[in-house]
């Protein structure tokens, strides 16, 4: 099965073609020639991967998906949560944003040692986190949302050279100790927010057939 994947990132693109496996051929953004940046201007992952991928059917009226994805930290109330991508500025920029991330954790921490040394009674600041994928699907026209959630802690500092984004400072619960850039393309695949959210779209696909 042929579908159109909105997204210009080559690495997403490989990815999601290895999780869903054989039977599906994905086609980029590029390969339709669509080049404009696709708006993202929703409150929620699921508004934006909604946007996307409508985006996409009325412009070429293909079988086509979107994912959206946000990263969510308890301590920082649930952000960079829908502003992942431009956590730290409209460049995007991966290393300022898990920057960003890491300084404002150790403010936190930094303000609870300091009420504690004073005898104030603070909770320690948890540095639980977990990335959310939203994928919407567009087959005949008709919409379908899957969603996949990897649970896990920000680590203290970056770690690994593999993966992409924020995966230098996530931890993943299954890999205690190892950063999603730590771990194989294959070990990451198999946990990940968007490998669940793909693999549900893919069975739900099958199912049809
Ligand atoms: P998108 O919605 O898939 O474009 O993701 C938004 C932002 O979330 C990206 O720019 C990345 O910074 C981050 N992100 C998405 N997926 C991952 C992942 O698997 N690992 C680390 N960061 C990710």
């Amino acid at each position: 099965m042929k579908l159109v994947f909105a997204t210009g990132n080559i690495g997403k693109l490989r990815e999601a073609s290895e999780i869903l496996g054989e039977g599906f051929e994905l086609v980029s953004l590029e390969q339709v020639g669509i080049t404009e940046d696709i708006p993202e201007t929703g409150k929620t992952l699921v508004a934006n991967s909604l946007q996307k991928a409508m985006y996409l059917y009325d412009k070429l009226g293909s079988d086509c998906f979107a994912d959206d994805t946000g990263l969510e930290v308890d301590a920082l109330g649930g952000a960079p949560g829908v502003y992942t991508a431009r956590y730290a500025g409209d460049d995007k920029d991966f290393n300022k944003n898990m920057d960003k991330v890491l300084h404002e954790l150790e403010v936190l921490e930094g303000e609870a040692h300091m009420a504690a040394d004073l005898g104030v009674k603070t909770k320690p600041v948890s540095r639980r986190a977990r990335f959310k994928s939203v994928v919407t699907l567009i087959v005949n026209g008709e919409k379908k949302i899957f969603e996949g959630t990897l649970e896990g802690v920000i680590a203290r500092e970056k770690s690994g050279n593999g993966g992409f984004g924020y995966d230098p400072i996530f931890i993943a619960d299954e890999y205690p100790g190892l950063t999603l850039a730590d771990i194989t393309e294959e070990q990451k695949n198999d946990i990940s927010h968007r490998g669940k959210a793909l693999r549900a779209m893919a069975a739900w696909l099958k199912a049809q057939a």
